[in-house]
């Protein structure tokens, strides 16, 4: 979701409804196919799934969603690349609404592991848009594996269109509820014993806290003979200034963040994953990985793309944005002496390492910039 004042026909705050929460997928579609037409990031994908034309969006939102996504495609190329090779590979994307991380891994044959089989899950409703917006554009086919619409679309158990390919399976659930989400996800293919990293992208805070626990839960135990990780991006500090208007804004448009004010902080928010089966979890707000960890060349280029002067607010948004990577290997932590013949290269993926020179540029890379 992006900021933006609430509208002035709503006087009062709308109750909560899934329908409102699974149209946030349309908003970060939306702003993520805008970027991509400016070229911050490639993804040609989005545009071909959505059947609106993105409106552009202003360069606050181009650039709060540019690194969004490149932080969380950074992640996944370090686990990749880390995970080892040829025994099989998991991701599972929980909420992953319109998303195109799938292509985008695909699409080049550096970052694409034959070995990897790409799981999303969301409502119903939502992946049901999914697989008739799939079907439309032939052009994907191929990248999914089929060569006709019968090989790309088959009809679940429970009688509703699914994708399941080889590499690429659509998981049709609500995942606040426990054996909803582990029923689906065992018939759709996803196993125990291979390494797996989970994908939260501005979803878990949409609901409340005991059922984005239950899922935390959930993906530390999915996966008990192998190691796994779960990266996590979402809104955080909801009670500052800044804080509190983000979160009355988004109540006003119909889909509070939910549980936000149970882990109102990134501490609370590493406490709750300690607490659920993950062995470690390192965290860091926007502003340092847009300023630190992204990288430097990257953060020039977008930030010539276009002109943006609202550096306090800016640093202000970033500041209310997190990025998580929680891990966990079978049999909990290894001493120091396991570790070469271990699993525990999964503590080790290193999305919090920087990659080379601080950014100089004076156009609002850096906090004193403002
Ligand atoms: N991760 C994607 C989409 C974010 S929008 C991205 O960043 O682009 C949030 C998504 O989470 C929506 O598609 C919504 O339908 C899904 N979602 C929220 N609660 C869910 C639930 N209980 N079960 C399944 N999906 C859910």
């Amino acid at each position: 979701m992006d900021m933006q004042p609430p509208r002035e026909d709503w006087r009062s705050t709308p109750v909560p409804d899934d329908g409102a929460v699974q149209t946030t997928h349309v908003d970060a579609a939306m702003a993520k196919a805008s970027c991509a037409k400016l070229g911050y990031f490639e993804d040609k994908y989005t545009e071909l799934l959505i059947r609106q034309r993105p409106p552009i969006r202003s360069p606050l939102i181009h650039r709060g969603y540019w690194s969004r996504v490149e932080a969380i495609r950074r992640t996944v190329l370090r686990f990749l690349k880390k995970c080892p090779e040829g025994r099989g590979v998991q991701i599972v994307n929980l909420g992953a609404g319109f998303d195109t991380l799938y292509f985008w891994l695909r699409e080049d044959t550096a970052r694409w592991r034959d070995d990897l089989v790409f799981f999303e899950v969301d409502f119903p409703e939502v992946l049901s848009k999914k697989v008739a917006a799939l079907q439309k554009r032939q052009s994907l086919w191929p990248m999914l594996d089929a060569n006709s619409a019968a090989e790309l679309v088959s009809t679940g158990s429970s009688g509703m269109r699914e994708i399941r390919t080889p590499h690429f399976r659509l998981v049709h659930a609500d995942m606040r509820i426990k054996p909803e989400l582990s029923d689906a996800m065992s018939d759709a293919g996803l196993r125990g014993d291979l390494p797996t990293l989970f994908i939260s992208e501005c979803v878990l805070v949409y609901m409340q806290a005991m059922h984005g626990d239950s899922i935390i839960e959930w993906a530390a135990s999915a996966v008990p003979e192998a190691p796994s990780a779960m990266v996590m991006y979402e809104q955080t500090n909801p009670t500052d200034r800044f804080g509190k208007v983000m979160v009355e804004n988004l109540a006003q448009r119909g889909c509070p963040l939910l549980s936000i004010h149970d882990y109102p902080s990134m501490t609370a928010q590493r406490e709750r994953y300690l607490a659920r089966g993950w062995d470690q979890c390192q965290l860091e707000n926007m502003n340092e990985v847009y300023s630190r960890y992204l990288d430097h060349k990257d953060v020039e280029r977008i930030q010539k793309i276009e002109m943006m002067d609202e550096f306090e607010e800016w640093h202000m948004i970033q500041a209310h944005y997190f990025l998580s990577i929680a891990t966990r290997a079978p049999g909990g932590q290894k001493s120091a002496e396991d570790e070469r013949a271990g699993d525990n290269w999964i503590h080790h993926l290193d999305v919090f390492s920087e990659p080379g020179p601080a950014v100089t540029a004076s156009n609002g890379s850096m906090p004193d910039a403002s």
